[in-house]
């Protein structure tokens, strides 16, 4: 077995529940730890005994550090799970990541029926032991260096560049190669990279049958399409950091004039992540946004439309407003992954966090990427449980 081993726990071949394992000599870390839906809509968390299993370590205690790349739940739901039974890891994420995190893991359920004082004074302990790192910043531990690069994709989103022995690692998370409404494009190291661990949601587009266009903005055609027939809507968010990505775009196109002008309202949790957000990028509110408050349901038919932003946890009643699923996808697809790795310059691509069950093409996809790049790259789509060496 080599020096270098990366091992998917979670969310290698599937959406959901990110989790990976890196081995480097003695360093073992854990890269993410995210939760997922199933198919009836139950959270399920990586299984860390799959890495127990594979005998790359004997006990989670080895595991000395926990990097989360940014707050999206598929890649930090599961950290309580984690930071309790890796009591010997550091945990680092950006400060924004950990203010998102802590309010979508503990704030926001502090104020929930049914979570005990407990468990809030346990995540309180959790975010306690979180180190911030920073852009462009190295953690220097002698013979191997840890920096932080902007992913783009969320505000607080980071890379993470490994070097250990002369060999250079990169692990994307979750990245952007556009700028968004919140955040700027990624920023990737200059040198090339021995191995790129590539979060690649949307590499098979548009091989699939699926929308090649970004989803925000079919989202936001059909928000206007329903605000044309005088309905007012509600946006229902599957997690809190998605909605302050949609107010964003609502208020891009309401400025520009592509989605109808009409006041928008935010749930109080929503109005809360909006702030913490806000604290770190600069002013999202404007005069146009307003707090949802109890009067809100009662006043929606016959009067002019709004959109209210609120999300599934909260379960807001609004029996006049027409219910949008607003979840959505910003990831990058086929030919922006295959730009993405140009610029990384890696000699192996290990893909992670893609859906192999919508798709039956992978080894055909695996050489037409190989073929595209044409520079002797050699890409794997990883497979759960299974070990990659460099
Ligand atoms: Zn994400």
């Amino acid at each position: 077995m080599g020096d270098v081993v990366f091992f998917p726990i979670g969310g290698a071949d599937s959406i959901g529940a990110s989790c990976y394992f890196l081995k480097l000599g003695p360093y073992n870390i854990i890269l993410d730890c995210g939760t997922g839906l199933d198919g009836e809509g139950r959270v399920y968390e990586p299984d860390c005994m799959s890495l127990l299993r594979s005998g790359l370590v004997d006990s989670m205690d080895q595991i000395g550090m926990i990097i989360v790349s940014h707050a999206h739940l598929d890649h930090v739901g599961a950290l309580a799970t984690f930071a309790g039974c890796c009591s010997n890891a550091n945990i680092y994420m950006t400060q924004l990541t950990r203010n998102v995190s802590h309010y979508q893991l503990c704030g926001r359920r502090m104020g929930e029926k049914g979570v005990s004082g407990e468990e809030s004074l346990m995540y309180e302990h959790i975010f306690d032991r979180v180190l911030f790192v920073g852009y462009s910043q190295t953690m220097d531990y002698g013979d191997l260096k840890v920096t932080f690069y902007p992913a783009g994709h969320f505000p607080g989103a980071m890379m993470t560049l490994f070097e250990y022995e002369g060999k250079r690692i990169l692990y994307s998370g979750d990245y952007s190669l556009n700028e968004n409404a919140l955040s700027g494009r990624c920023v990737v190291p200059d040198a090339p990279v021995d191995l790129l661990v590539l979060c690649s949601i949307n590499a098979v587009r548009p091989y699939k049958n699926c929308r090649t266009t970004n989803q925000l903005d079919d989202l936001m055609s059909e928000i206007n399409g329903i605000l044309e027939t005088e309905a007012s809507l509600n946006c229902v968010m599957k997690q809190f950091s998605k909605s302050v990505e949609l107010l964003m775009a609502l208020n891009e196109g309401m400025t520009c004039g592509r989605i109808r002008n009409v006041p928008v309202y935010l749930s109080k949790g929503v109005l809360e992540v909006v702030n913490i957000v806000e604290e770190q990028v600069g002013p999202i509110l404007n005069a146009n946004m307003h707090l949802a408050d109890s009067h809100l349901a009662r006043s929606a038919r016959g009067s002019e439309p709004f959109v209210l932003i609120s999300t599934e946890r909260e379960g807001m009643d609004m029996p006049h407003c027409v219910k949008v699923d607003a979840d959505f996808t910003l990831h990058d697809g086929y030919l922006q992954t295959v730009d993405f790795i140009r610029d990384v310059r890696p000699g192996k691509v290990v893909v992670v966090h893609y859906d192999s069950s919508c798709f039956s093409g992978f080894q055909w996809l695996k050489r037409k990427m190989e073929t595209d790049l044409g520079n002797g790259t050699s890409i794997d789509f990883a497979i759960r449980g299974n070990k990659y060496c460099l």
